[in-house]
């Protein structure tokens, strides 16, 4: 222990600031500790108070996980004769709407329990709370793992992951928050399972029959030609009949606080419809990009008013800010886009990002490229943005600013950039990344696990993403590591048992795979079903 921290047996007791700064720093953690600990004791003894029924069943262990919408806990109970089962409590925030909460709760018992989709064991209500318990899966945090993660277990998890996607999508699930934190891996048992249904949304043809309240291509247009308002107050408008038994079964007091509509959206919409421009979004970037990074600024909009603007637009209709980077006031007052919008920006589609009203299950595996891309490139987030369109600017660096455009204007959007970027190659960005040359198959550049935490792209660093590409390989300033040096970060390598089998020759089919996920368009993105036939998984069986 002592030597760990440096500090020598025989150290004489004298004043140490070394060793006062290690105390300090020790007794800081330990109070952290002790404070994290009093709160997580509180919030179970809340929830016992909440919902009292849960104490006949579940001795409450630790709290794992807490989101914006939910708190979850690690629970044991005595379900049926034999051992003691470990179950995850998820206790969803009591202002969640109650069709929101039934839809998620139906996405599990009717598509869960089986191809790694997680399950659910019961349900319990008290009031304006409620619990769901399902299975407890231990697993891995993908950060801590990533870079000792085997080629062959990157195949194994994205293959278990598509299995999973392939299983929703047959119900008309767009699971929509596709991503590690939601995708569950346990390593040793080579068990995977997805998670939180909480912004799931039904295709056209669900077979979740809650998700048609949640979400319905019919209601969406409803909403973008009736709703020009923003849910702000307690009363929440439902575009459609709800079940009976659910209006009579929940009640709820406060706001909706996670969308089960999509009318949260930043887009102005002119009053007829047809004439819409990004407002605040666009200036802030404009701003922030032009002003500091010099790098692209883009703006969405819809392609007919580029038509319209360029052609015969009534003058009424026109302003002065169409192809600059200002917003004008005429623009400011517009109304809103309104798309469904939901998930974690560095994750979400083209089409997401620019707001398309028609999204399909092709958004989830775009998510699931993006992941992809963090496991062959050695870095998670991968994508870091704050905003969406940002978040566009970041896709562009890899995938090609007039690739995108094009790709945008499939789906009816045009996108005005104002710099050009190429297209990356993959295979030769992941390789930099993760600090393979690929003209010299081994280790060159970040220390693996060093550098992963960093996003490949961020805010801070999207300038620099086109810049990166121009970087000749070989020059990429990262941490200089070769395999085999002794004075390197041993533990790095034992702590998660590397093994850096197969990275050494990632075949082509690997980089296609890729490809095909993060296609821009999401028509002829790759689907669930076809990915599990890729040539990638060639000798895997579902
Ligand atoms: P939220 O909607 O708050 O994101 P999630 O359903 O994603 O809620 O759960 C949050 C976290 O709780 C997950 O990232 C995971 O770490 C943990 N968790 C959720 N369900 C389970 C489960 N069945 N077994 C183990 N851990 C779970
Ligand atoms: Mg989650």
């Amino acid at each position: 222990m002592e030597a760990s921290l440096g500090i020598q047996m025989d150290e004489p007791m004298a004043f140490s600031p070394q060793r006062d700064r290690f105390q300090a720093e020790g007794s800081l953690k330990k109070n952290e500790q002790n404070f994290k600990l009093a709160g997580v004791k509180k919030d179970i003894e809340k929830l016992y108070e909440a919902v009292p029924q849960l104490s006949n069943v579940f001795k409450i262990k630790d709290k794992i996980g807490e989101g914006t919408f939910s708190s979850v806990y690690l629970a044991t109970a005595q379900l049926q004769v034999g051992p003691e089962e470990k179950i995850a409590l998820k206790h969803l925030i009591p202002t969640s709407h109650p069709i929101r909460i039934a839809a998620e709760l139906q996405c599990l018992t009717v598509a869960g329990g089986q191809d790694n989709v997680m399950g659910v064991k019961y349900c319990f209500r008290k009031n304006d709370h409620v619990v769901i318990a399902m299975p407890y899966l231990e697993h891995e945090s993908f950060l801590d793992i990533l870079n000792s993660l085997s080629f062959q277990e990157v195949r194994e998890y994205m293959f278990n992951l598509f299995k999973a996607l392939k299983r929703i999508h047959q119900f008309g699930i767009v699971h929509r928050d596709v991503k590690p934190s939601n995708f569950l891996y346990n390593r040793r048992l080579k068990k995977y399972a997805l998670v939180d249904f909480g912004l799931a949304q039904g295709t056209h043809d669900t077979k979740i029959e809650l998700l048609k309240f949640v979400q319905s291509e019919a209601q969406q247009e409803r909403c973008s030609q009736n709703k020009s308002h923003i849910i702000t107050g307690n009363k929440i408008p439902l575009s459609g009949p709800v079940p009976k038994e659910l209006d009579q079964q929940f009640t709820t007091k406060a706001s909706v606080k996670r969308p089960y509509t999509n009318a949260q959206i930043q887009i102005k919409q002119g009053k007829d419809g047809k004439l819409m421009k990004q407002s605040k979004t666009v200036d802030v970037l404009s701003r922030k990009l032009a002003t500091k990074k010099k790098a692209i600024s883009t703006k969405v909009m819809n392609s007919a008013v580029m038509r319209k603007t360029a052609s015969s637009c009534p003058a009424s209709l026109t302003c002065d800010c169409y192809a600059t980077d200002k917003v004008c006031s005429i623009c400011l007052s517009r109304r809103q886009q309104v798309a469904p919008r939901a998930g974690t920006p560095g994750f979400r589609a083209p089409e997401v990002l620019t707001k398309c009203p028609n999204q399909t299950t092709a958004i989830d595996m775009w998510s699931a490229g993006v992941i992809f891309l963090s496991l062959l490139s050695g870095r998670y987030p991968f994508y870091k943005a704050s905003d969406d369109l940002t978040a566009l600017a970041q896709i562009m660096t890899i995938r090609g600013s007039r690739e995108t455009i094009q790709a945008a204007k499939t789906f009816g959007k045009s996108i005005l950039c104002s710099k050009e970027v190429p297209a990356q190659d993959l295979r030769k960005l992941c390789e930099r990344l993760r600090g393979m040359d690929s003209s010299t198959p081994k280790l060159t550049g970040d220390i693996q696990g060093h550098a992963s935490h960093q996003p490949a792209i961020s805010e801070k660093t999207d300038h620099k993403a086109s810049c990166l590409v121009q970087t000749p390989p070989g020059q990429y300033s990262g941490n200089s590591f070769k395999k085999g040096d002794s004075n390197s970060c041993e533990h790095c390598f034992d702590e998660y048992n590397t093994n850096l089998e197969g990275w050494n020759e990632v075949p082509d089919e690997a980089y296609d795979l890729l490809d095909k996920l993060l296609d821009l368009n999401p028509a002829s993105r790759i689907t669930a079903e076809e990915a599990l036939l890729h040539p990638f998984f060639k000798d895997m069986s579902l």
